[in-house]
């Protein structure tokens, strides 16, 4: 009887201290990848550069093409019409 617990209980120990170990083991490979994951999508963030998304639309003023998103517009003749710059809004005839 006295042996049965001593058998099971070296082996919860035996357990506790196998899955330790592996917890420690795949934690640090874990980490690994995380980090090499962080590494690489900072890599593809900074290698897209300028944003992609949006209509290219020409400055009225100096026909640049710059995107619609820009916070240079303004509306003639009820058409919306689009500047490269601050200096060409101004400049564009209202
Ligand atoms: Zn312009």
């Amino acid at each position: 009887m006295v042996r049965a617990l001593l058998y099971i209980l070296t082996s919860i120990f035996a357990i506790t201290f196998i899955r330790m170990v592996i917890g420690v083991l795949t934690r640090g490979v874990g980490d690994l990848i995380n980090a090499e994951m962080k590494n690489t999508s900072q890599t593809s963030q900074r290698s897209s550069g300028m944003p992609t998304q949006g209509e290219l639309k020409p400055c009225a003023k100096c026909g640049t093409y710059i995107l619609a998103s820009t916070r240079f517009r303004g509306t003639s003749k009820g058409e919306p019409v689009y500047f490269c710059s601050d200096s060409c809004q101004q400049a564009f005839p209202a």
